[in-house]
């Protein structure tokens, strides 16, 4: 199984590649994850990046390319992986495509813009395995700790008001074309993102099954 999610910052790409990777024993690939990871550890890809991401901006093709690339020819991808926050714009999505990549089903998952910036606001993220929860709607059973690993959960840097419209933006301008992409391609599958994170897990499966 090869899924890419698809959807803008804080519809629950995440929380449902969670779930979905936990099913179908296949890793989640969160490009964004490996570039906090690559900022934290002072790498020269971190330090390149993290002047894209401080803006919320997208940071450039190639470098998101080079990632992807180096990271799918890992042995835990030979089964099959779940892509969320790749492809972000055509053209990586055209990369993919001539990386020889064939993705089975691509999840789009549909939120109003009022209702991300209230997920973003309340979301927590593991400072250690990067699960995410939400103050609210998706709290973590130890408090302030992850439920996994029990590592200390942080708000991501990223997720401030300012910076959340102009990911926003981004995201209309610039990912949402991908969506006319894959429908023609054949395999979208749209879903409604706004209910529980066990109403829409269950929409999902629905839809990928279907
Ligand atoms: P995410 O964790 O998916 O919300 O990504 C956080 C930030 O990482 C984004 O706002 C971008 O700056 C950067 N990023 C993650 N994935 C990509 C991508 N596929 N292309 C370009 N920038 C990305």
């Amino acid at each position: 199984m090869k899924l890419i999610m698809l959807g803008a910052p804080g519809a629950g790409k995440g929380t449902q590649a969670q779930i979905l990777s936990d099913k179908y024993g296949i890793p989640t690939i969160s490009t964004g994850a490996i570039i906090r990871g690559a900022i934290k550890n002072e790498t020269p890809t971190g330090k390149a990046a993290k002047i894209y991401i401080d803006r919320g901006e997208l940071v450039p093709d190639d470098v998101v390319i080079d990632i992807i690339k180096e990271r799918l020819d890992e042995d835990d991808c030979k089964n099959g992986f779940i892509l969320d926050g790749f492809p972000r714009t055509i053209t990586q999505a055209k990369a993919l495509d001539a990386m020889g990549v064939e993705i089975d089903k691509v999840l789009d998952i549909e939120v109003d813009d009022g209702l991300i910036i209230e997920r973003l606001s309340g979301r927590r993220e593991c400072s250690s395995c990067g699960a995410t929860y939400h103050i609210k709607n998706n709290p973590s059973q130890k408090g302030e700790d992850c439920e996994r690993c029990g590592a200390k959960l942080v708000s991501r840097a990223d997720d401030n008001p300012e910076t959340i419209k102009s990911r926003l933006d981004v995201y209309h301008s610039q990912t949402e074309p991908l969506i006319a992409f894959y429908k023609e391609k054949g395999n979208l599958a749209e879903v409604s993102g706004e209910g529980t994170v066990e109403q829409i897990s269950e929409i999902a499966l629905k839809a990928l099954e279907a």
